[in-house]
């Protein structure tokens, strides 16, 4: 079973293709409402929906937020900027053209000087600030290109005081809750507290259980990590505006560090970005884009990401393909013992789940076990096993629905979704049947069973035992 899962980004080139990208090795779908409508998402969300229900595999819905991000405003046309030509953003609102172009961000001119600079389109556009006149800011073309409406701007280390969430972020994340979506993607997270700012906003729509991904793309997400790594759910390493915001270079480094991080803190971590980007246009990836997504995955990563290259690509399904097959040959590489010896995972904090959940792993180490079971009411004993990383499947049997979504994309995680809320005897074997219709392992198999006893309320996992597959678990 391949452990590394995969979010494919939704967009024109999945339409129609959903049930394909599912059938591929798609674990998570992830709608970026930085882009388009309500509408348009909602066409989406009901072919996901359809073609989850019709496949039978439980594909989370992940909202991807604007966040407080800025942009430029509609241009006439598409114009072209050329270097050393003057280039003004003006914070008034209006149709702009070759000279000009408003800015969604009113406070930017608070925040920038001369010589500062200023990026446009991921980078692409470079302007150099010359002066601020009124409120509008005068720029110089450092490096010129062809720009279009609304087009993505950047600016390091500015901040410009705007609000973390946003009116129009507010209705997109009460448009996602109400159409029963799994996971939030905060763009442009800078501290804890705009994640607990998202947490009461789930708290005042009793949808608290939605889990939130923190996006780190800028200077100050970086600084706060631990705080940030904290306050969520999972991390994602959003390379492609960590790229602008700070050196390029620097990507790699902080990627290293944060999946490090988050391994050792029991968090999950996504890679994004440009994994495969060359496949947007082209059947096969470069050879760069393949050791990319490798080494992503030798390093621990939970998740990896597709965006354009599934959004608006020309080859989205296989994109995904390859995706599959790198994170396939790669895996059977991996060591798993020996990642796990070499990881001293002391910054978990010391309770009998996580005390637990490290016993089974090493048990299934030791015994080469064919699963690791584990019943699970909100998921949290899953993901525990799940931050260890072992050799081993991780089978979680669940009663809700959204739970068994949510573990669709964790490490490791296979989700299976038990019809049973019955006694402890009952819950038990219904877990090794279930167990058995993964065909992961079968009858006389020793797996390691993990869990809570006396199971109810308060049946948190405090429990191992090695289970030979056909034996009875509990006696009456
Ligand atoms: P985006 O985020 O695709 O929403 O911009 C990911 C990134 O910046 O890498
Ligand atoms: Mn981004």
């Amino acid at each position: 079973m391949r452990k590394t899962k995969i979010i494919c980004t939704l967009g024109p080139a999945t339409e129609g293709k959903i049930d394909q990208l599912i059938e591929n090795g798609m674990d998570a779908a992830r709608l970026n409402f930085s882009h388009e409508t309500h509408e348009i998402h909602l066409r989406r969300i009901k072919e996901t929906k359809q073609a989850r229900e019709k496949l039978n595999k439980p594909i989370p819905l992940i909202i991807d937020t604007r966040g407080p991000e800025m942009r430029i405003g509609v241009l006439s046309k598409k114009v072209t900027l050329k270097q050393g030509q003057i280039f003004t953003l003006v914070n008034e609102d209006l149709i702009g053209d070759e000279k000009k172009a408003s800015i969604s961000n009113k406070n930017l001119y608070l925040c920038v000087k001369p010589t500062k600079e200023i990026f446009i389109d991921d980078g692409r556009i470079r302007l150099e600030v010359t002066s601020i006149k009124d409120k509008d800011i005068i720029c110089k073309v450092t490096s010129g290109g062809v720009i279009s409406s609304k087009k993505g701007v950047n600016v390091h280390d500015c901040e410009t005081g705007l609000p973390f969430i946003s009116e129009s972020d507010i209705k997109d994340i009460e448009f996602a809750l109400d159409n029963d979506f799994d996971y939030i993607a905060l763009s442009f997270v800078r501290k804890a507290s705009d994640i607990y700012q998202v947490r009461t906003l789930l708290k005042k729509k009793y949808k608290q259980d939605v889990k939130i991904i923190a996006k780190i793309e800028n200077q100050e997400a970086v600084r706060n990590i631990d705080e940030i790594i904290d306050a969520s759910d999972s991390i994602m390493i959003a390379r492609g505006d960590l790229g602008i915001e700070l050196p390029i270079s620097e990507v790699p480094v902080i990627q290293k560090k944060l999946i490090k991080k988050c391994y050792s803190n029991a968090k999950p971590v996504i890679v994004a970005t440009q994994m495969l980007e060359s496949m947007t246009d082209n059947p096969l990836p470069t050879r760069a884009e393949v050791s990319d997504v490798a080494n992503a995955v030798y390093d621990g990563t939970s998740v990896v990401m597709l965006s354009g290259e599934t959004a608006a690509g020309d080859f989205p399904i296989e994109s995904l393909r390859m995706m599959v097959q790198v994170i396939n040959d790669t895996e059977a590489d991996i060591d798993y013992r020996k990642r796990f010896d070499l990881k001293s995972f002391d910054q978990i904090e010391k309770n009998v789940l996580n005390i637990i959940s490290k016993a089974a792993v090493v048990a299934s180490f030791e015994i080469d076990a064919k699963a690791i079971v584990v019943p699970t009411r909100t998921g949290n004993s899953a993901r525990m096993l799940s931050s260890y990383r072992p050799k081993s499947a991780i089978v979680a049997i669940t009663v809700k629905p959204e739970i068994q979504r949510q573990l669709n994309m964790s490490w490791g995680i296979m989700p299976m979704l038990s019809k049973f809320i019955g006694e402890q005897k009952e819950l038990y074997e219904n877990a090794m049947e279930l167990t058995q219709e993964t065909g992961l392992a079968e009858k006389g198999d020793i797996v390691v069973l993990t869990g809570g006893i006396p199971t109810g309320s308060d049946g948190k996992t405090n429990m191992i035992k090695l289970h030979k597959m056909g034996d009875k678990v509990i006696n009456e």
